[in-house]
This record gives C-alpha cells, structure tokens and sequence, in this order.
C-alpha cells in the first residue's frame, strides 16, 4: 500500500499513486499513466515511463558499457572537447523535481583534461515557451502581425520578414495560458510537434497555408518549396551583371522586396551600359532598385505577378530601341521569360539564348534548398533554477559569465544577454522525442547545466548529491540516441 498521505485510504488501498511532477498532480492506478503519458504507476512505484537519453556523441566508453566491456570508467567524456559540444547525459527522460526547492534529478560528476566538472540535468517544465520559425520562401504568407492558427485557434502570428525567409512566431504565454482554454491546448500540441519535429499545417489570416516542419522544406498552398533566393533583385543584379553584359539590353529581377532594373543600377552603370528607357512600377529607392513593384503573392518573385510585363509602366522611346533584349528574371530563377523589343517598342516573347538561360540556371544554382528552422524559446529562470543552487541568482550570473554552458538534448543553446536565462535552441539537433508536455498546459524539455566542480560549489549548488555518470546507469534505464554521432 502506497504510504503518501496525500491520497484517501480507499486509494492508497487501491494501489494509486500520486505524481508531484507538475501542479496537476495526478493520481494514478496501478498499469496506468498520468495526464502528460510521462509518469506511470508500476507495480505501485510512481516510475518514469520513457529511459534517460544519453547522447552517442564523444568517444565515452558507451559501446563498452552497453556492451558489457570492462574498461569503461563512467566519465562523461574524454578530453576538452566533450565539454566544449555538450555533456553526454541529456535532460531527456530526467523527471523533474516540481516544485524545484528540490534539487535537480541528477547532479552528474564527471573529469574532462584533469578538472571536475558537474552537470545538473532535469526536465524544465516551460510555460514561458514558445518558437521562432523560419521558412526559406519568398512566397506570400500573410501580412506582418496576422494571427496563424490551427484548427482555427490562433497560436502565434507572422513577424518580420528576414533576408529569403519569411519569419513566424508562435506560442508563449498569452496563447498558452492568456486565452480559451482551447487555445492552450491547440497551442501545446503545436508546438510540441514542432518541437518533436513533425509538420504541422498553419493557416495565416489573409494569406496562405503552410506545412511547416524542422529541416524539411515548407509547403505553401500544396507546393513544396524548392529554393531559398539568391538575394533580393538588387543583389541578384550585382552578383550576374558581368555575365549578362554581352548578351542583354535589359534585366530586370522581380522581387516583391526590391526589384533590379540592370541598366540603371549601380551594377550596370559600372559596367557602361546604357539606358534602355524601361520604366518599371513601384517606387523607386535609389537608381535600378525600385519597391512595391506590385501586390505580394504567391507568384514571381514573391509578388502577384503571373505576366512580368505587367510590373512594366512604360518604355520611353526617346530612349529605348527596336529589337532591344530584355531578360525578366525572379529571384530564385525559377521564372524568367525573354523579350525583344518590335518596331513599337512592344516586347514580343521569343526564344531565350542560351548563354542567357545558362546565366538564368546558374541563378538557380546559387539558391539555396529552402528549409523550416524552428528554435525553441523558453525562458529557464524562474523555480528551475533552485533545484541547481540554492540562490538562483547565482546561476543566473554564472550563465552570463560563461562560467556555466547551458544545453538542451545536448545541443548549446543562444542565450539572451540581459536579464534571465532566456535561451534559443534549434530542435533539428536534438535527440528524438526530445519534448514532452503538461496538461497545465507547458512544454516539458530537457536542460542540462554543465560547469566546474569548484563553481558550481561556489554557487551554492547541492554538491552532496552528486553521482557518477556510473551510478546513474546502473540505476536507471537509458537509451542511447544514435541521432548525433
Ligand atoms: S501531468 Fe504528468 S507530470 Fe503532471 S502530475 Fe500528471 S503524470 Fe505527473
């Protein structure tokens, strides 16, 4: 019979237990788990039900060990190098010590180039979470500040656009906690599959639809995006313009951002090219670069634009020429048409020459595969940091100092600078499953704090409870991610 006071007789007669990993505090029956499927009750023992993840990472003796070989002496890793790319214990599958007076799961001693290090790993509970996703397009997915949703609840919103990529974020407290219920709950599960490295579908109010998942390419409307463009079409000019010379009259790179106008950007000028009197919509910002060419969209150039000669305003013929050779080009290559000029001064469409379309493909070729980023964001200060030390400050300024490296799964994290430990961490490398989730709702992912022996005394850390990386295997189940070798 379970000895926790906390539950009636009639439940400690009937096997329950009771889980204090979160503030739900679930009393479990005996073969069953809890809210989160984290906890479960076996046999009456309230027991972790996924193994602690090691990392397969540094040379550290786990093939001996898993093996059964004898000479394996329980370090963490050998030599500076383990310390500089990570602890190989991860926070995956720790537990964690809710309410975090209590000091972390593992507090893990290890020996790297002849100093004693510490890592202190737990499982953070974040409800001050959420992601950062970038997505290699320049296809329109919906004004600044529109709220993206899924199964209709918003759970973040488009911010700004940064260079070939168009930048979402979502979650964070006021979804997760500031709205419906519903929204909570949508915005939990969105982001633990993100996190987890699974596509989601978001829609964008007033745009489009997109598959997001880490290290894959988006999907945007039903079409997966191939490549990230090259620059924006000012750049686009300055990187080819010697190489269309000999062959054009015109270029002009469509791009909803800032469309290149090669005759009279500073790239065709510097080459002696001369006018050829084509005037583009837009404003222009300084010579050959010219914005707002037309609405965004989905079509060249991350504009709306089907038919390139509609971004053409007009063609002075005081300037321009019969049989003059005009490329439209977008940024990624992936449209481009060619016109010469008629007795009108009319663009007729013909053939391209090939040395154009081979300057045309290597555009193209300088793109880059375009890729979802997802980062996690969270903030680890707060309770977590009083299972580390007892005056959590002190590991707040341990952190800052780089005297303390912070890791989650494994993989450093960014760290902000000011107050807190505000930390990013891209997903794509970390272990698999490597997050979980509370019904509060939170995120649950793993943190590891790996620092001297000596400081982390200093700091006031609970150095009597630490164990060798041994002792850790010998009691507790592990499983070794071959993710990151
Ligand atoms: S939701 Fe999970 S962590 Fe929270 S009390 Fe229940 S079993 Fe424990």
């Amino acid at each position: 019979m379970s000895d926790d006071l906390s539950l009636s007789e009639a439940e400690r007669g009937a096997g329950i237990v009771r889980c204090d990993a979160c503030p739900v505090l679930c009393r479990i029956r005996p073969g069953r788990s809890g809210a989160c499927d984290r906890y479960a009750n076996e046999d009456g023992k309230l027991v972790r039900v996924d193994p602690l993840v090691l990392l397969a990472k540094p040379d550290l003796a786990r093939v001996a060990f898993v093996e059964g070989g004898s000479t394996w002496a329980g370090e963490l890793g050998k030599g500076e190098g383990a310390f500089l790319t990570g602890p190989t214990i991860t926070g995956i599958g720790a537990t964690t010590t809710y309410p975090d007076y209590k000091p972390a799961p593992f507090i893990v001693s290890s020996k790297h180039d002849g100093v004693d290090m510490v890592t202190v790993v737990t499982e953070g509970i974040f409800s001050y979470c959420g992601v950062k996703v970038k997505i290699d397009t320049d296809r329109y997915l919906g004004p600044e500040q529109a709220a993206v949703r899924v199964k209709g609840e918003a759970v973040g919103h488009v911010t700004t656009a940064e260079y070939g990529s168009q930048m979402l974020s979502l979650g964070g407290v006021h979804h997760l906690t500031g709205g419906s219920k519903k929204e909570g709950v949508v915005t939990c599960d969105t982001l633990l599959a993100l996190c987890n490295r699974e596509a989601v579908e978001l829609t964008i109010d007033g745009g489009s639809t997109v598959v997001v998942q880490s290290n894959r390419p988006p999907v945007v409307n039903g079409v997966a995006e191939a490549r990230m463009r090259v620059g924006c079409g000012s750049a686009a000019i300055g990187m080819f313009a010697p190489q269309w010379k000999d062959h054009v009259d015109e270029v002009i790179v469509v791009d909803d951002h800032i469309t290149g106008v090669l005759s009279e950007h500073q790239g065709g000028v510097f080459l002696d090219m001369k006018p050829s009197g084509i005037r583009v919509r837009g404003r222009r910002s300084t010579p050959g670069r010219y914005f707002q060419v037309a609405e965004p969209g989905l079509g060249w150039g991350g504009t709306d634009v089907s038919d390139p000669l509609d971004i053409i305003d007009r063609i002075d013929p005081k300037q321009a020429w019969p049989g003059l050779k005009l490329l439209m080009v977008s940024t990624t290559g992936e449209h481009a048409a060619w016109f010469e000029l008629d007795q009108e001064l009319k663009p007729r469409a013909v053939e391209m020459p090939a040395p154009v379309r081979k300057v045309v493909e290597r555009i193209a070729e300088n793109c880059e595969p375009a890729l979802c980023t997802v980062l996690f964001m969270a903030g680890a200060g707060g309770s977590l940091r009083a299972g580390v030390t007892e005056n959590p400050v002190r590991l707040t300024r341990s952190v800052r100092e780089t005297l303390t490296k912070v890791t989650l799964g494994g993989v450093p994290a960014f760290v902000w600078p000011g107050g807190g430990i505000t930390l990013m961490v891209d997903v794509a490398g970390m272990p698999e499953k490597s997050f979980g989730y509370v019904p509060t709702p939170a995120l649950v992912a793993p943190i590891e704090f790996t620092l001297r022996a000596s400081d982390y005394a200093a700091l006031g850390g609970y150095a009597s409870r630490t164990v060798t990386l041994e002792d850790v295997l010998r009691d507790h189940k592990v499983r070794i991610d071959e993710d990151r070798t």
